[in-house]
């Protein structure tokens, strides 16, 4: 059966280079970067050249990049890292309602620890207005955490804006920038962000790496306790592995990025050209020009999403549905609901993530598939009075 894969923001397939990269570190490379022997010397480059990669990726200096294990892990020691090192000047925090819940969970765990947070509203493109993170900044405000790109809808926030405004408050800005990374331009001192996290299988490098970016000169308290890793900043063994696939992955990224953002941008608009043609009752979700190259958020009215997820998964495509990153989830989009977006909406939404992998073919074959899988489930639709299209 073909096979095509269309939630990229969900997870990428390991670069084919990243992969032949990484395998000298499991064939090969065993040591552990701390020791002073050969077996430890050979591997402490790797881990001093991935740091750099990554750090010419957001034009961050190398000494800036703490490699964690992804995402979660870079937005917890952001958030909970500034909290306790600025536990003395205030305990507020101001994020918004469209956070991943990396974001959004370590923010309600630090509710109960007696800070507080103000969770933004979007508007109907889950776009934030920088006037309302101005007018939320309190004298005891010590942090704004808004993310780069909205994972569910490729909606793009404001974060230079936002950036700018917090720096003036003299408030730390963090930004989940995980869904950005490789997909558009990021310098991090021209987004004015102090903290960024990052995902390595987010940008074809394997799960259970990423970064946390930390402005030279910011002080957040450790997550992990232990050794004098990563230059006392998160300890245990580092993940060479995982770390020297990021660094590949970055350094491809640094080179391919701009053209392969402009193919996946072109397939991208002919797969929604092709299915507003094709398809009533259909409504584009998000922002229709600040977005990400490759994302598209779509609901089929009448359609439950999980039936539509169900009837491409039988035909070889793999597209997200509902809180797309905890698959499984039943739930509607916490994003949607709070763009406002009718339940019954939120319901039909499904999430279609292009990468490296799609080709002008997987665009034609969804063409096929996507407006016959619709209208068979509408045709079974008690609520569908039928119309001419699916
Ligand atoms: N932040 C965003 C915006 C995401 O899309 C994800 C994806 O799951 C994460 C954070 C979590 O990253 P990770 O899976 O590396 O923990």
């Amino acid at each position: 059966m073909r096979r095509v894969y269309f939630d990229h923001n969900a997870t990428t397939p390991i670069h084919r280079e990243v992969a032949a990269f990484a395998r000298k570190f499991l064939d090969q490379y065993f040591g552990n970067p701390s020791s002073l022997h050969w077996a430890g010397r050979e591997v402490r480059p790797h881990v001093d050249e991935a740091r750099e990669q990554v750090a010419a990726l957001i034009k961050a200096k190398p000494e800036e990049i703490v490699f964690t294990s992804g995402g979660t892990e870079g937005d917890n020691q952001a958030l909970k890292g500034v909290a306790r090192a600025r536990a003395a000047e205030g305990n507020h925090i101001v994020t918004t309602k469209v956070e991943h819940p990396g974001v959004l969970n370590t923010c309600a765990y630090l509710e109960t620890q007696g800070l507080s947070v103000t969770y933004l509203n979007v508007d109907r493109n889950g776009m934030i207005d920088p006037d309302e993170v101005r007018r939320a900044i309190r004298k005891e405000t010590i942090l704004i955490s808004v993310m780069q790109a909205n994972n569910e809808t490729g909606t793009l926030l404001p974060i230079k804006e936002i950036g700018a405004i917090a720096r003036e408050a003299g408030v730390l800005f963090h930004s989940d920038m995980v869904q950005g990374l490789g997909k558009v331009d990021i310098d991090v001192n021209d987004l004015n962000v102090d903290l960024g996290a990052f995902s390595g299988h987010k940008a074809y490098a394997p799960k259970g790496v990423g970064a946390l970016y930390i402005r030279q000169g910011v002080e957040v308290d450790n997550l992990i306790h232990g050794g004098q890793q990563e230059m006392g900043r998160r300890a245990g063994t580092e993940n060479i592995i995982g770390i020297a696939a990021f660094g590949k992955a970055c350094e491809i990224a640094v080179s391919e990025m701009a053209e392969e953002a402009a193919r996946i941008e072109f397939l991208r608009r002919r797969l929604l050209d092709g299915l507003m043609m094709d398809v009533g009752n259909l409504h584009f979700n998000g922002e229709t020009e600040r977005r990400l190259p490759n994302t598209l958020n779509l609901s089929f009215e009448f359609v439950e999403s999980e039936s539509l997820l169900i009837g491409l998964d039988i035909a070889g495509i793999a597209v997200s549905s509902g809180s797309a990153c905890s698959s499984g989830s039943t739930e509607p989009s916490h994003v949607l609901l709070a763009m406002g977006i009718e339940p019954l909406l939120c319901q039909s939404a499904i999430r279609i993530s292009l990468g490296r992998a799609n080709t002008e073919d997987d665009i034609e074959y969804a063409l096929e598939v996507i407006p016959r899988v619709v209208g068979r489930l509408r045709e079974m639709s008690p609520f569908y009075e039928g119309g001419k299209r699916p």
